[in-house]
């Protein structure tokens, strides 16, 4: 028996994905989804009051991705309390989410270890990079 051609399929060659492309495909809640956020603790720590939170509880996310940067940073948690009601300043250049979202405690086996992500994030503010003033 040969191996036609046809057993050979497209993610056998991930060379052939434009990633760029994928990249802008991408809502910020899936980025955001899996987005570990405590450390060995698995506790996250709202960044006003200070509270701790573990797996299940309610936080918001405020993060940011300037043009030019392939990656999201994580530029805020907070508890349901002192969760900002939207994106009070706005950077022209730069696309700002603000979600809502639980945490979850996800395994990572081949780390041998657990961390607190972000789960099912839902939108509650976006500003794109066109909206803002210069930074
Ligand atoms: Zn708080």
């Amino acid at each position: 028996m040969t191996v036609s051609d046809d057993s050979v399929h497209p993610w056998d060659r991930p060379d052939e994905y434009d990633l760029d492309c994928l990249q802008v495909l991408t809502t910020p809640e899936q980025i955001l989804t899996g987005l570990p956020l405590g450390l060995a603790t698995l506790e996250a720590l709202c960044d006003t009051c200070g509270t701790s939170m573990g797996e299940g509880a309610d936080v918001f996310v405020y993060a940011y991705r300037a043009a030019e940067a392939p990656r999201w940073s994580l530029a805020g948690c907070y508890c349901e309390a002192c969760a900002p009601p939207g994106i009070r300043n706005p950077t022209l250049g730069t696309t700002e989410v603000l979600v809502g979202a639980q945490l979850a405690v996800v395994s990572l086996p081949w780390e041998r270890r657990h961390s607190l992500c972000v789960s099912t994030p839902t939108r509650r503010s976006f500003s794109p990079p066109t909206r803002g003033s210069a930074p």
